[in-house]
C-alpha cells in the first residue's frame, strides 16, 4: 500500500501517515460562515481537502474514508446581514450553503460524506460545555460561559507555537471584566430576544464559534482521529481552541492526530481585499466565463504549502493546456487507475504541481489513456467538467483551415498576401491559434476561444 506523507503542523515535520483505522480514515475540515458567496480565497481549501480526500480513497478504498465538513450557520455575521437586509436568517443560511455547494462543485469539489450545520448539533456543544465546567476547564459569569485557559496553560498554544504568556503580554484589546485570564474565551454567551438563542443552563443565549468544531467532530469522528484540516489562518485562535475543548473534555482521546493548513490565496501578487479592489467571488469568476476547470487547474498548480497567486495569466495557460488535453483525450477510454508517478507525488504531502508535471510528461508522450485516468484522479477531464469544451467542440474547423490554405496558395502565385493576413486576424481574434507549414494549416482554440466570433471571418 501506498504511503502517504502528509507535514503535520503539530510537529513541524513531514510525517507517513499512519491512519488509526484504516477501514476508517476520518478526516475534519472547517468549513465556511453562512452568509455570504464563497470568495476565491475561501475555495483554497475545499480544493485543496478535496485532493486530500481523493487520494485517501484511492489508497484506502472509497467506502474506507470519511470526511466532514461542517457550516457554520449560527455567527454574529449572519445576524448582521439579517438585520441589514431584513431577511430572515434560515433563509439566508440556505441560500448561502446552496451557493457554496454549487460554485465548490463548479470547482470539481467532491462533497464530504457529512456536512453538518451547527445549529443541528447546540445539545451536543451544551453537553461538552457542561463536562468542561464539572472537570474545572470553564466557568460561567454574567451569562457567559468562557474556557480557562490557564486550566491547561502548559499545552494551549502548542499547535501555533506560542505561550500563554506571550499571548497575554502581545493582547492590546480591552479585555472583557467577566473573564478570569485575558486569554479565555467564550463557548457560550447571551442572546437578547432579537437574536438566535437556545435555552442552556446558562440561560438562553447561543454558542460561540469554536465549540461547534468540537461537538461536532466528536459527535460524527469519535474522541481521536486521523485528520484536521483548514487556512493557516485558522491556527490560532481557532484551531488552538478547538483542541484545547476537545483534549479538556475527553481526556482519553488524542483529538486530531494530523494538522494541515494551507496558505493563502493571493491575487495578482497582492492580498485579496475590498479596499484593493481585486475581491471576487468564485461565482463572479464563473460568470465571466472562467471555467470551473481552469480555476481548479491554477489552484493544483501551486503546493498548498506554499502562497497561491491568482493572476490571469495563468488562468490563460491552464485553459491552453486543458483544451490540449481535453482534445486528445477525446473519445479515450480511461485506464483502471491513475500512474503510480502520480500517486507517488500526491503521496508526497499532496505535492500536486508534480502530478501536474507528470500529466504533461504524458501528454508530450502521446499517452492520452495515462493522462486521462491520472487527471481525472485529479478531478480534471473528468465529463461533469467539460461542458465548457464541448459547448464549442461541434464547430468544425476543418473548413476554415482548407480556406486559409487555399488562400496562402493563391497568395503564392499572385504574391497579394492581403486575403491571408485578413483571415489569420479574424481566427486569431476569435481566440484561435494558427499554425501554418508547407504540409497545411491547423487551427487550435487557445484561451478565450469562442466559436461565435468565427462567423465575423467571412
Ligand atoms: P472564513 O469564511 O473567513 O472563515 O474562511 C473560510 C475558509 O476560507 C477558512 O478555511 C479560511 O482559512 C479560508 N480562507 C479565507 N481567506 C483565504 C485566502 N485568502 N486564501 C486561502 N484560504 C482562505
Ligand atoms: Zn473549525
Amino acid at each position: 500500500m501506498t504511503t502517504i506523507k502528509l507535514h503535520n503542523t503539530r510537529t513541524r515535520t513531514k510525517e507517513d501517515f499512519v491512519p488509526i483505522d484504516d477501514a476508517n480514515v476520518r478526516m475534519y475540515v472547517c468549513g465556511p460562515t453562512v452568509y455570504d458567496r464563497a470568495h476565491l480565497g475561501n475555495a483554497r481549501p475545499v480544493v485543496v481537502f478535496d485532493v486530500l480526500y481523493r487520494l485517501l480513497r484511492e489508497v484506502y478504498g472509497s467506502d474506507h474514508v470519511t470526511y466532514v465538513r461542517n457550516f457554520t450557520d449560527v455567527d454574529d455575521k449572519i445576524n448582521a446581514r439579517a438585520a441589514e437586509s431584513g431577511r430572515p436568517i434560515g433563509e439566508i443560511t440556505a441560500e448561502t450553503t446552496q451557493w457554496f455547494l454549487d460554485d465548490m462543485g463548479a470547482l470539481g469539489a467532491l462533497e464530504p460524506d457529512h456536512m453538518p450545520r451547527a445549529t443541528q448539533y447546540i445539545g451536543q456543544m451544551i453537553a461538552m460545555i457542561e463536562t468542561l465546567i464539572e472537570k474545572g476547564h470553564a466557568y460561567a459569569a454574567e451569562g457567559h460561559v468562557l474556557f480557562a485557559v490557564d486550566s491547561w496553560k502548559e499545552k494551549y498554544g502548542k499547535l501555533s507555537g506560542r505561550s500563554v504568556d506571550d499571548m497575554i503580554a502581545g493582547a492590546r484589546v480591552e479585555v472583557a471584566p467577566y473573564k478570569r485570564n485575558p486569554m479565555d474565551f467564550v463557548l457560550w454567551k447571551p442572546s437578547s430576544e432579537d437574536l438566535p438563542g437556545w435555552e442552556s443552563p446558562w440561560g438562553r443565549g447561543r454558542p460561540g464559534w469554536h465549540i461547534e468544531c468540537s461537538a461536532m467532530a466528536h459527535e460524527l469522528l469519535g474522541e481521536s482521529f486521523d485528520i484536521h484540516g483548514g487556512g493557516n489562518d485558522l491556527m490560532f485562535p481557532h484551531h488552538e481552541n478547538e483542541i484545547a475543548q476537545s483534549c479538556c473534555a475527553h481526556p482519553t482521546g488524542d483529538f486530531a492526530r494530523f494538522w494541515l493548513h494551507n496558505e493563502m490565496l493571493q491575487v495578482e501578487g497582492k492580498k485579496m481585499s475590498k479596499s484593493l479592489g481585486n475581491f471576487f467571488t468564485v461565482h463572479d469568476l464563473l460568470d465571466q466565463g472562467v471555467p470551473g476547470e481552469v480555476i481548479r487547474f491554477v489552484f493544483l498548480s501551486t503546493h498548498y504549502r506554499k502562497p497561491m497567486d491568482w493572476t490571469e495569466k495563468k488562468a490563460r495557460e491552464a485553459e491552453t493546456t486543458l483544451r490540449k488535453w481535453r482534445a486528445l483525450t477525446a473519445g479515450i477510454e480511461p485506464a483502471a487507475r491513475a500512474a503510480p508517478s502520480v500517486i507517488a507525488a500526491l503521496a508526497d504531502d499532496l505535492n500536486t504541481a508534480g502530478a501536474i508535471a507528470e500529466l504533461h510528461r504524458f501528454a508530450a508522450e502521446g499517452d492520452a489513456a495515462g493522462l486521462l485516468t491520472s487527471a481525472q484522479m485529479l478531478g480534471l477531464l473528468t465529463e461533469e467538467m467539460g461542458a465548457w469544451v464541448s459547448d464549442q467542440g461541434d464547430v468544425d474547423l476543418s473548413e476554415h483551415e482548407t480556406r486559409l490554405f487555399e488562400a496562402r496558395k493563391t497568395a503564392m502565385e499572385t504574391k497579394d498576401f492581403s486575403e491571408v493576413d485578413r483571415l489569420k486576424a479574424g481566427y486569431v481574434a476569435a481566440g484561435l491559434e494558427v499554425r501554418m507549414s508547407k504540409a497545411g494549416v491547423e487551427l487550435v482554440p487557445g484561451a478565450g476561444f469562442d466559436a461565435a466570433k468565427l462567423e465575423a471571418v467571412e
